[in-house]
């Protein structure tokens, strides 16, 4: 059994404002992730499922088209609590020099995560991730989560429409520069990226 509360939000529902309202929060965190975690609960009872980890069952039903939906809701608990932990209110965290080092400057990250973030088309996620010794950035489809790819995720945006939309409508580039220029906590970054 997996509950909301294992889950919580690092900052009160309307620390992220404006960039973030506290509408869209609530609902994001309260409403979706909260059926996701339902929808899991009701999937894995009486089944081998309900014996692990929330990352066990994401790496075990990964590869099961059988337990497509599984994955799905299991994925997307773990993919939105890493989004949230992500961020902070009034920021002052710093880029870690690592990310500068691999991307030639804080603005060349920024250009390249928002290009990619800009061109993800329909549901999904950006990410930076390490691979081997590497820092890339990537996109994910609907709940799918660089865990399965063997990549330690090190930040995520969640370019869901559900994201952005009460706050932003269509202007998903403005969502993204807010994310990259005022809401990205650089420490849990960095905590990522030295574990
Ligand atoms: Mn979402």
């Amino acid at each position: 059994m997996f509950t909301l509360a294992q889950y919580p939000l690092p900052y009160a529902t309307d620390a992220l404002a404006p960039y973030i309202s506290q509408e869209t929060l609530e609902t994001h965190h309260g409403k979706h992730v909260a059926t996701y975690i339902d929808n899991l609960n009701k999937l894995i009872e009486n089944t081998p499922y309900d014996e692990v980890s929330l990352d066990e069952i994401i790496v075990q039903s990964a590869g099961r088209p059988s337990d497509k939906k599984i994955f799905n809701n299991a994925a997307q608990i773990y993919n939105h609590n890493f989004f949230f932990q992500g961020m902070c209110p009034n920021c002052t965290t710093e880029m870690p020099v690592e990310i500068i080092a691999a991307f030639g400057s804080e603005e060349d990250f920024k250009k390249q995560f928002k290009s990619a973030a800009s061109s993800l088309f329909g549901s999904g996620y950006t990410w930076l991730v390490q691979d081997g010794d590497q820092l890339k950035i990537i996109n994910t489809a609907n709940a799918d989560t660089p865990m399965v790819y063997d990549m330690k995720p090190l930040l995520n945006l969640d370019v869901w429409e559900h994201a952005y939309y009460l706050d932003y409508k269509n202007r998903r580039a403005d969502f993204i520069d807010n994310f990259l220029d005022n809401l990205v906590n650089w420490d849990f970054v960095a905590e990522n990226l030295r574990n």
